[in-house]
Formats: C-alpha cells, structure tokens, sequence
C-alpha cells in the first residue's frame, strides 16, 4: 500500500524533509509538549520541552508554518496534502492507511483546512474567519492544519491577518503555505521569515510518466508522451494522456505557428487562442457557478412569503451580488490559466525550434511537432528562434502584469509572423 507521500513525484529531498518533519510532531504530540515555542525557519531547535527526560527535543525537525514553492505542476499543493495527512496520521507517519491519513487524503478531515482560492486574490474577510477557525482545538486531538493553496493571491490586508496568526501560533496549529517561489511578488517577506521553506522541482519526465503508468493505469508510451508534452506538469500530463478535448486544444495552439503567413492571420491566430481559452474556461466553471448559485437561493428561502420576507428578500440580492462578484472573479482567473496553459504549449514549440538550431543534445518537449520545428529551426535560425521563443514568454509576463490578454496575445502573433 504506497503511503501518502507517493504521489509526490520527483521530489525525493523534500519527502525527506516532511517524513522528519512529521515524525518530529508526533514526538511532540507523545510527549505532549504544549507548544511549538520558538520553532522558527532555521529548523526548530528553540523548544525547551525534552522527549521523556531523553535530552532529544521533540520538536526540532517539526516549524508551525511552512511555505511550499516550485514551478506549476510540481505538486506544491500534492506535497501539502501529504504533509497534511503525515501530521494527522495515528502513525505519525503518513501510512496511508490509517483513518487519519484516509480523512485527510479524501478532503474531510475536521481538522485540515484546504483554502483554494477561486479568484484573483484571497481576501481578508476569507483570511479572519479562516484564523479564528484554525485557533481552536484540534477534533482529533492532534494538529489544525490549514492549507493555503496559491497563497501569492493573498490580498494584502488577507497577508497581514495571516501574519499576525503565524506570529503568535495557537500551540496545535500548523499553516501550510503554497507559492511559486520565494520571491516579494509571491509572498511578504515578513511571512517568508517566519516560514520553513520545502523547494519543489520540475519533476523529470520519467518521473511523471512512471505515477500516470502506475497510479492512473495509463499505457506506458502515452504516458511518456504525454509527460514530455505536459512540460515537467503532472496534472497537465494525466489531462493529456486522458481527455481528448485537451488533446484537441493542444494541437490547435502548435497549428498556429504554420497559420501565421501574414497581418490578418496574426489576427486571426490571436482571436482564436483568446476564444479556445474562453470556452474552455466557460465549461470547467459555468457547473460550480449554477449549483453554487442554486444552494444559496434554496439557503435563502427564495419565492418565500409572509413578514419579513421583503427585509430578508432585500438581504439576499446583497448575498446573491456578492456570489455574482466571486463567480466573475473566478471565470476570469480559469480563462487566464487556459490561456498561460496554451503559451506555454507554444513557448515549448519555439524551445524546440531554439534547441533543434543550436543542435543542442536535449529532447524536444512536443515530440509530434518535432518535425515542424525542425523545419522552423532551418527557416529561422537560432537567433529567429529565440526571438520567437521571447515573445511567447513576454506575452506570458505581460498578462501577469496585468495588460490585457487580448492585446499582449496580438502583440506576440504579430512578433511571431514577423520574426
Ligand atoms: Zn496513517
């Protein structure tokens, strides 16, 4: 039975680290220790309380808030889970069989909290509530665990009321923080220095071929297929490997460097990418959308009559806005990841062109487009190539920085015409 770090692929140093981590708490837990006193990034080793008299800190190895980080795919939020399941594992070790390990593997643990944000930005209402929550103590009788996922989409009045909660830890609490990277934009550096940091890497593709071959049961040359193409992303690759639809959209993004001959194609290419990642946006939120908007007129009492019924009638168009605006938010953050997914696929293209160029001795990441590129790569030559590739990842840079996805995508087509 694989226990609960299995999943993590690729990411040996820090399963290390978590295993050592997780045991370390259920040694304070024994010991019944009160508090994680002290426990900062350099590893824990402020806590005065003694395993038994065995002169062993029970805590060193063991921080109450940690900060996943690593490329898209990597499994920050996989690594998070398990680390999750680890602390509440009657083992302390992440067995994967124990009720603890089961409970918060399948997300109903009462003592772990996953906070996935669905818009652009976690907000400060959402952070408090979720702060006050996490003080309490602990159901099972072992660790509140609060997951934040994305936690670079925290507002920064949110970041100020997690802070202040990590500064002054409940003693059973521990925040599990997930970013891509280190960097201020990410995550304040006041937070950062109070976490422990896990680096994930890009996993190899060997790696994310091996989990979809032996997790998913998926053939194993589509699984070394699709893990090429997914780029080192291992949801992206087990999308790939099993949903025709996203196969689809992945050919359509590598057709549109051929369709680019001139101005009005680049226009055309641009619409299309932009409309692709709308529709596609569209069916993977508009399900939530309806049900969510269903529950809350049903916990509304709607077409309800007698008194009160226009008081309470008139609070519910508030609640039923307020749902509006958070559906809005999170349609809009779905077309934007589409969309990334979609340059991302294209920058892999232009990366292969760029390596196929330079004869450099590595594998191309889209195998079925490999003679395009090839092609593209006598045409353009490295420097074409590269400029290309520039492109694609300035594009990226500037819908992060807010430009208009429809511009900065016009602007890139006509940068990949021209060269
Ligand atoms: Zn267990």
């Amino acid at each position: 039975m694989p226990d609960v770090f299995a999943d993590l692929v690729g990411q040996d140093e820090a399963v290390v680290e978590l295993r050592r981590a997780a045991a370390a708490a259920a040694a304070v837990l024994r010991a019944g220790a009160a508090a994680l006193v002290n426990a900062g990034p350099a590893g824990g080793h402020g806590s005065a309380a003694d395993e038994a008299g065995t002169g062993v800190d029970p805590s060193a190895g063991m921080t109450h808030a940690w900060i996943f980080t690593g490329p898209p795919g990597s499994g920050r939020s996989v690594a998070a889970r398990a680390f999750a399941a680890a602390l509440q594992c009657v083992h302390g070790t992440g067995c994967g069989e124990c009720p603890g390990c089961h409970t918060t593997m399948g997300a109903t643990n009462a003592d772990v909290r996953m906070v996935v944000p669905e818009g652009l930005s976690i907000g400060v209402g959402e952070m408090r509530a979720l702060v006050l929550r996490a003080a309490s103590t602990p159901s099972g009788g072992r660790w509140q665990v609060v997951v934040i996922e994305d936690a670079d989409r925290l507002t920064e009045a949110a970041g100020n009321a997690l802070l202040k909660a990590i500064e002054e830890p409940p003693p059973r609490t521990v925040f599990l923080l997930c970013a891509p990277s280190t960097h201020p934009d990410d995550i304040s550096v006041t937070i950062r220095s109070r976490c422990r940091v896990v680096p994930l890497r890009q996993p190899p593709a060997a790696a994310v071929a091996e989990v979809l071959v032996r997790r998913d049961g998926i053939a194993p040359d589509v699984a070394q297929w699709a893990a090429s193409a997914a780029q080192g992303h291992v949801g992206r690759a087990r999308r790939l490997a099993r949903d025709p639809e996203a196969r689809k959209r992945r050919e359509a993004v590598l057709a549109v460097p051929r369709r680019l001959t001139g101005v009005g194609a680049a226009f055309d290419a641009a619409s299309a990418l932009i409309e692709a990642a709308e529709a596609e946006a569209e069916a993977s939120v508009t399900e939530a959308d309806t049900t969510e908007r269903a529950a809350l007129e049903t916990a509304l009492g709607a077409g309800g009559t007698g008194r009160g019924a226009a008081g309470a009638l008139r609070g519910a168009a508030g609640q039923l806005k307020e749902l509006e605006k958070r559906q809005k938010s999170r349609a809009t953050r779905a077309q934007r990841d589409a969309l990334d997914r979609a340059l991302v696929d294209l920058a892999g293209f232009y990366r292969d062109a760029l390596t196929m160029a330079l004869r450099a001795p590595v594998a191309p990441v889209h195998t079925d487009t490999a003679a395009l590129a090839g092609a593209g790569a006598q045409k353009w030559d490295a420097d074409g190539a590269l400029r290309r590739l520039e492109a694609v990842l300035a594009c990226r840079a500037a819908i992060e920085a807010n430009v208009k996805p429809r511009i900065a995508v016009e602007a890139m087509m006509l940068a990949l015409w021209k060269g």
